[in-house]
């Protein structure tokens, strides 16, 4: 991607940031913050967009167009490339496929009252597409901590930016990392959770605690971290209700990694699905 387009994204949200408390990731806020010169420049280089219009059905169907599109080997190529190289942007492509991959195209289907407005299989709110969406701001995130979510919009944003991507390749350097976090997560304590397997993993790998929290939810996502009853997306799509939340106060770790243990150390078939070549 072109280092200029990516610099003014992050300028305009980092400035919209220190200057707008409360309202810096809305778009008429953060557009404040950036010439129609600089904007126009992004946008031709796929790293800023114009806001759109599309429902629920549109963006399961997108979805599952581009996910098809996409060869596994690709993504989790671009995962390892991340971990060396510390371009955190190439890092989510990977869960946001597996979800996509995961996921049945269906119709908005509210959940029970009193969260109607929720789509029960997948979670989205209507209040997310009822007006016209950004991308500014989660290309942001991918850029600043290489974090993923399982939002269907997000996951929508990820697979159509995929292949504007360059294809990039691993060394033997981001396999050593890859197998440092193995040997880590292995070697983990029984009640050990994600806030202390964070701190194991940074010996491992040259990062902050945004983004050692982003890759241990994307091996949650992909299914590598789990416990006995919460899985990831890799056998079957999880549907909004089915991810539990913990009976604890902010918790901030995402679905399924929040309920890992050390007990449960690594799955291995999951593992060597996505990592180990045939
Ligand atoms: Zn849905």
């Amino acid at each position: 991607m072109d280092k200029k387009a990516i610099k003014i994204l992050l300028k305009t949200i980092k400035t919209s940031q220190a200057e707008n408390l409360r309202s810096w990731y809305e778009w008429d806020t953060y557009k404040k913050h950036i010439t129609d010169e600089d904007f126009n420049y992004a946008k031709k280089h796929f790293v800023m967009y114009d806001r759109v219009k599309l429902d629920h059905n549109e963006i399961c169907k997108r979805i599952k167009i581009a996910v098809e599109k996409i060869k596994k080997q690709e993504v989790v190529d671009a995962f390892l490339y991340s971990l060396s190289t510390r371009q955190l942007e190439y890092r989510s492509f990977l869960s946001s496929y597996c979800i996509g991959k995961s996921l049945t195209e269906h119709s908005f289907t509210a959940s029970p009252k009193p969260n109607e407005t929720i789509c029960e299989i997948c979670g989205l709110h209507s209040y997310e597409f009822e007006e016209l969406i950004e991308f500014n701001t989660l290309n942001y995130f991918k850029y600043k901590h290489g974090s993923c979510t399982d939002n269907l919009i997000s996951v929508l944003f990820d697979l159509e930016q995929f292949p504007k991507y360059s294809i990039k390749k691993p060394n033997n350097n981001d396999f050593e990392i890859l197998n440092g976090l193995k040997k880590t997560i292995e070697d983990s304590e029984n009640n050990d959770r994600v806030s202390q397997l964070k701190k194991n993993i940074s010996k491992t790998i040259k990062s902050n605690d945004e983004e050692r929290l982003g890759i241990l939810e994307i091996l949650g996502i992909i299914g590598v971290l789990h416990d006995e009853k919460h899985f990831g997306y890799f056998e079957k799509y999880v549907t909004y209700s089915e991810r539990e939340h913990r009976p604890v106060r902010n918790d901030d770790v995402g679905y399924p990694s929040r309920w890992w243990k050390g007990e449960f150390g690594i799955d291995n078939e999951k593992w060597n699905y996505w990592f180990v070549k045939k």
